[in-house]
């Protein structure tokens, strides 16, 4: 506020005094201070001017003629529209005023002649500082004041307060009318969970607590939210004072004056770190139990593949030949079909041993089993690997014949692999004789019945020359 108390506003005094040297005296002095001033020397003219300009302070002279200042001044107060101006008496120090007398008529102060300068405008000054505030009371809406001062509003905002400072989340809020947004407000809790006080933050914007970890994805949703000034809800990174981290889990929302402008913005902030590390615990948990499902699964099919397949070959093994043989027996059984069986023996094999050793043995029955493997194709055909060098085949729904061309096949098959066999007696190669048996499956027949039969056609095929296919009849 300048002299004048508000720029641009020239207070304006008016000066009652008959001592014109005094009068010219003073209000030089009051000019160059930049008032506005105004002078009467008498009653009458002072109280048309008064009324006319209601100046904002009222100096006067108590040996007014005809009467005295006290007088005028009363009448002054008795005036709705003059009542409030200031009214501030001058005397000669010389004589001796009533100082009872002066604020019973309402005066506001008194000045003594000869002025002593400074002290006499400061007197002034504050006279007009007062009116002025007056002035602005007045002015102020009433409901205004009322909705301000009322207890109930009162005790709201209080509690509001307590309220937002008691809260276990962090609370802080931000104005959004001042450049790059600064925090204004922090609530306790801020410090708890970050470490820093509320004087360190208050004035920055709240993305120290990224750090340097700049790179979130949260902070773009958190952009775009400002700009479009709505909500948003991410989960940050954030860094306490100490360096460590936490993860902050932020509400942000904007607080609208009653234009709809966006005023500030305030952010409800939770601690989640806690939680993070018990998800991540719990993710952890969830993949190894994932890992253990995983191991458990090939552990079962190893389990699976141990007790059905042939370790060498690969093929069934007896006992899910076995298995396999009673199931489709039940199934053909059901279907009255004709189920086959093929046994099939490599000729010679102990001579081949003999020969080439018992390795070169293995071998010759792993590519053996994968030729009979080529031929038998359905998918209720079965190739096991029934003992030492022999091979079994089941073939439901296939009546002799069709077994029969099955078996050639296998014959033809293995004699194509050129395995050497010095020591045959019926060729140069690798040989196999196979038997075969085929059955409708009846009350009073078996499966075992079945493979009794392919095993006398094989022994029969063995004593008609060998790398032959004998089928069993009846
Ligand atoms: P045949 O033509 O009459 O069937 O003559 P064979 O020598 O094949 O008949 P035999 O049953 O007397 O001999 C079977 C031989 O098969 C005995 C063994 O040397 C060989 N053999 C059986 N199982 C295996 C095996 O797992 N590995 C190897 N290398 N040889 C085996
Ligand atoms: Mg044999
Ligand atoms: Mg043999």
């Amino acid at each position: 506020m300048s002299d004048n108390l508000k720029q641009g506003y020239k207070a304006s005094i008016i000066i009652v005094e008959n001592d014109l040297e005094n009068l010219r005296t003073l209000s030089n002095r009051l000019v160059k201070e930049g008032y506005r001033v105004s002078q009467a020397s008498d009653r009458e003219t002072a109280l048309r001017a008064i009324a006319t300009m209601l100046p904002d302070l009222i100096l006067l002279e108590i040996e007014i003629s005809p009467t005295n200042g006290y007088e005028l001044c009363q009448q002054l107060k008795a005036k709705e529209t003059t009542q409030e101006i200031p009214v501030i008496f001058l005397n000669n120090l010389s004589e001796k005023i009533d100082l009872a007398r002066v604020f019973a008529v309402g005066g506001a102060d008194y000045i003594a002649k000869p002025y002593r300068g400074e002290e006499a405008i400061a007197r002034i000054k504050t006279q007009l500082k007062l009116r002025y505030l007056q002035k602005q009371l007045q002015q102020l809406n009433v409901n205004e004041i009322v909705h301000q001062f009322h207890p109930q509003s009162q005790l709201s905002l209080q509690l509001l307060y307590r309220a937002i400072a008691a809260t276990p989340n962090v609370v802080v809020i931000a104005d959004a009318r001042v450049t790059d947004c600064p925090i204004i407000y922090v609530n306790p809790k801020f410090e708890q969970m970050t470490g820093y006080s509320a004087s360190e933050v208050i004035g920055k914007n709240c993305r120290f607590l990224q750090g340097t970890d700049t790179k979130q994805t949260g902070l773009n949703t958190i952009r775009q939210a400002l700009r479009e000034q709505k909500e948003c809800r991410v989960v940050l990174r954030n860094y306490r004072k100490d360096g460590s981290l936490f993860w902050n889990d932020l509400s942000i929302s904007p607080i609208r004056d009653e234009s709809g402008k966006v005023t500030h913005y305030i952010a409800v902030q939770t601690d989640i770190t806690e939680y993070k590390r018990m998800e991540q615990e719990r993710q952890k948990y969830q993949s190894s139990l994932q890992q253990m499902n995983l191991e458990l699964y090939q552990l079962n099919q190893t389990l699976h593949r141990l007790a059905n397949l042939d370790g060498l070959t690969g093929v069934a093994n007896r006992r899910r030949f076995e298995e396999h043989l009673e199931q489709e027996w039940r199934r053909m059984f059901r279907e009255s079909a004709p189920l086959s069986a093929i046994l099939g023996d490599l000729d010679y094999f102990k001579r081949y041993n003999d020969t080439y050793g018992h390795l070169e043995g293995d071998d010759c029955l792993k590519i053996v089993a994968s030729a009979i493997s080529r031929v038998v194709n359905r998918p209720a055909d079965l190739v096991a690997r029934y003992g030492g060098e022999e091979f079994a085949i089941i073939l439901p729904n296939t009546p002799t014949e069709g077994a029969m061309q099955v078996a050639q096949s296998i014959r033809q098959e293995v004699q194509k692999l050129r395995i050497p066999h010095q020591a045959s007696a019926v060729g140069d190669y690798v040989t196999m004789s196979l038997g075969i048996a085929t059955k409708i499956p009846t009350q009073e027949l078996s499966a075992k019945e079945l493979i009794e039969a392919a095993d006398r056609a094989l022994y029969q095929a063995k004593e008609q020359g060998r790398n032959c296919a004998v089928a069993h009849l009846g």
